[in-house]
């Protein structure tokens, strides 16, 4: 059955870095994929531009949503809040109900199945990216989504590739990956999109603003100079948490144990999860959604694409 899944990020090209696998995946098995961006990340890092920073960064957007396969772009309209979070009137000091009760009108416009926002870190703790997970939340409530999965990466599998490197490079500040994102237990879905891979990385390409200026290195520069079966091993794998499954959970497509969304494979889901409420994670992932393409075989305990230095650098946060 089709589900309508809405994916909301801080900036313009978060959605490259996190989900665009995820999202690429999800309109190929013909689920109707939107995408809601808080701010035009007119903050952001970058060469100098043509004209408005934010408009060209809105322009990217709607490419990178074009080469996922994205039905809507919605931007919310509100300012970046900045590097450093700190800019006055940005998304991340806009009042959270407020921001909530709009994207709720979209998420009933939508009948939106589910809804992906940020872990409640953040991420690497950008202000706008914390405000995504607070508003996210809370959007769902008033809208009664269903399924709500917070976009994260495996911290363990971070701290495993980091830890070598920042002993190399002093400027890379490693402890302070230590609260960020979520931990390897914590994650309940890891989702294979290595055959999405090509998608994914135009997504990226199409974010030029932020792979080309303002910064010796730049994550999407880098990661789009990799080979493409790197990128595939790299970046073939995105990670989410559900809070209302139990901790061990391992599941491996956006809408596996939907509640609303059940299908003859689906009924034995909920009899397994309770098998293993605190159980040593299961070796094979359930993995009963009916819908699944087959997808990339490579191993997913590769190292994430995530940010190896000192400061945020994705694009204004
Ligand atoms: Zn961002």
């Amino acid at each position: 059955m089709r589900a309508t899944c809405v994916f909301f990020h801080a900036h313009p090209d978060d959605e490259a870095l996190l989900t665009a696998g995820t999202m690429a995946r999800l309109a190929d098995e013909g689920h109707r994929v939107v995408l809601v961006v808080a701010t035009a990340g007119e903050r952001g890092l970058t060469a100098p531009v043509d004209g408005d920073l934010g408009t060209v960064r809105t322009a990217e957007l709607h490419a990178s949503a074009r080469a996922l396969g994205c039905a809507r772009v919605v931007l919310l309209g509100y300012a970046d809040s900045g590097l450093d979070g700190t800019a006055d009137e940005g998304f991340a000091s806009a009042d959270v109900e407020v921001a909530a009760e709009e994207l709720a009108g979209l998420l009933r416009q939508e009948d939106a199945d589910l809804l992906t926002v940020y872990d409640p870190a953040g991420g690497y703790g950008h202000p706008d990216h914390v405000q995504v997970h607070r508003v996210g939340v809370r959007a769902a409530e008033l809208a009664g989504t269903s399924v709500v999965l917070e976009a994260t990466v495996d911290r363990d599998l971070l701290l495993r590739v980091l830890r070598p490197l920042g002993r190399l490079v002093r400027a890379l500040d490693v402890r302070s990956f230590e609260r960020a994102y979520a931990s390897r237990d914590e994650i309940t879905h890891r989702v294979r999109v290595g055959a999405h891979a090509e998608a994914k990385r135009a997504s990226m390409a199409a974010h030029a603003t932020q792979a080309t200026g303002g910064d010796s290195v730049r994550t999407l520069a880098a990661l789009l100079r990799l080979p493409m079966p790197l990128f595939r091993r790299a970046l073939g794998t995105e990670y989410y948490v559900r809070r209302d499954l139990p901790p061990g959970t391992r599941l491996t497509h956006p809408l596996d144990a939907h509640p609303l969304l059940t299908s003859p494979l689906d009924d034995h889901l909920p009899h397994l999860l309770d098998a293993h409420p605190s159980g040593p994670p299961h070796d094979r992932p359930l993995d009963a959604h009916p819908s699944h393409a087959p997808d990339d075989p490579s191993p997913s305990d590769e190292p994430p694409p995530h940010e190896p230095r000192d400061r945020p650098v994705v694009a204004g946060g």
